[in-house]
């Protein structure tokens, strides 16, 4: 860990972290944590980070406002450093000749959302928290609960009640408090808020507490050292899609590469594209409209991850695309369905919210915003077995029969070739 102020990222006001504010008192701004970045880029050579043996967001503590939570081998010390696929018949798929995807479906409870609360768990460690509570459509809440179990502290964690019940499964498996709230992540956001205000707990609600971010950036971290071919200065950007609710995930990558570039490790950015379903669009409506400021919608969309009336880090959502020359995109649940399948395909299973990043490369291609020479990369955020009622629908049933050759027979065409014969 290195020392670190927190700034107000719309009115530029700074403070000192040891005032513990999750939000600015004066414009309730989002905060950002900021280092010294110059005196940092003279102590510190990125191979000290890249021959690091830490295979988890923990070789990142030089650039992180924690030091790594004591201890090691716990699932608080597996977060991250997820694979970067290559996959050659899911690009054609989407129209490209090369496709990467970086799987964070493999995250210790499976979901992107793991790198976010381990280092808000680490912080309540290291100042002597105990109980934790957030608001989550469900893998916040999951992230949370886990990483909480694994450093013996607790959970209290409002998701809403229609939550998938894989996710809601998990957190009471976790040992979490936890309380399905009648109404939507935004009335759950809302609780969230007061409950901990009223019980004194340390509140990791998204885009509300100013460590998130800082956790979400090892995404772009890896990116740097997974695909350093991306980075060389002749190289085209790479162009990366990442599906947004409350737009803390690409506001956070967008962090992890404004700090390389501070450092002075990159000479640029690559293009950040948010993909948000169709009826959830705050931010992609924002971004269409041409306007700064973030209007709340009635959410609806299968995908539950980014069901988001009024995205709470939507600003930072909004520049993630605006200063890197990304784009927005919507999509709608039939196209997040068919991107189920397109990945199912390529052996990457993707909860709807995953999917819809690749649904949105699909969308972007079609509209002309990728160049043809530009590499792409599409996030997966969340694990297909958290919403199985979601992936069913995303495929064809399999028939049921008798266990007899004939029963086989009458449904399998005789033209059909066994593969090993
Ligand atoms: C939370 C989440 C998102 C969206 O992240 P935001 O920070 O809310 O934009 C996308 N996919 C999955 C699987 C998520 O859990
Ligand atoms: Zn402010």
């Amino acid at each position: 860990m290195d020392p670190y102020i927190l700034r107000c990222e719309p009115c530029r006001q700074t403070f000192d972290p040891d005032t513990h504010l999750y939000n600015c008192p004066h414009c309730s701004g989002n905060l950002d944590v900021l280092y010294d970045y110059q005196d940092l880029a003279r102590r510190l050579r990125p191979n000290r980070i890249t021959e690091s043996p830490d295979g988890s967001i923990w070789r990142y503590s030089p650039l992180l406002p924690v030091d790594p939570p004591p201890g090691g081998g716990t699932p608080l010390h597996h977060v991250g450093w997820t694979p970067l696929y290559e996959l050659p018949a899911l690009a054609i798929r989407a129209g490209r000749s090369r496709l990467l995807v970086k799987d964070d479906g493999r995250n210790p409870t499976a979901s992107f959302k793991d790198r976010a609360s381990a280092v808000v768990v680490a912080h309540a460690l290291s100042v002597g928290i105990r109980t934790i509570a957030t608001a989550s459509s469900g893998n916040a809440g999951a992230a949370l609960a886990g990483m909480a179990a694994a450093a013996g502290l607790e959970a209290v964690i409002f998701v809403p009640k229609t939550a998938p019940p894989a996710k809601v499964a998990q957190l009471l498996v976790f040992g979490a408090r936890v309380f399905l709230v009648d109404g939507t992540y935004d009335d759950a956001f809302d609780l969230t808020l007061e409950a901990a205000e009223a019980y004194g707990w340390y509140c990791r609600n998204t885009g509300y507490n100013p460590y998130t971010l800082e956790g979400k950036k090892t995404g772009a971290l890896e990116i740097w050292e997974q695909a350093p071919g991306s980075f060389r200065p002749d190289a085209p950007p790479l162009n990366i899609f990442v599906s947004v609710g409350d737009g803390n995930i690409i506001a956070g990558i967008h962090k992890g590469f404004k700090d390389l570039l501070l450092l002075g490790w990159i000479d640029h950015i690559p293009r950040l594209y948010g993909v948000q379903a169709e009826g959830s669009a705050a931010v992609a409506e924002a971004y269409r409209d041409g306007r700064s400021e973030i209007r709340p919608v009635a959410a609806r969309t299968l995908a539950d991850s980014i069901c988001v009336d009024l995205p709470r880090d939507g600003l930072r959502a909004l520049r993630a695309a605006t200063e890197t020359g990304g784009a927005y995109v919507t999509v709608t649940d039939e196209e997040i369905l068919a991107a189920i399948a397109d990945l199912g395909s390529a052996g990457v299973f993707a909860e709807p919210a995953g999917a819809a990043a690749f649904a949105g490369l699909k969308a972007a291609v079609r509209e002309g915003l990728v160049k043809d020479e530009d590499d792409v990369l599409v996030f997966n955020t969340g694990n297909g077995l958290k919403d199985i009622a979601a992936a069913q629908r995303a495929v064809a049933p399999a028939p049921v029969i008798e266990p007899t050759l004939q029963a086989l027979q009458r449904i399998l065409p005789q033209h059909v070739e066994m593969d090993n014969r």
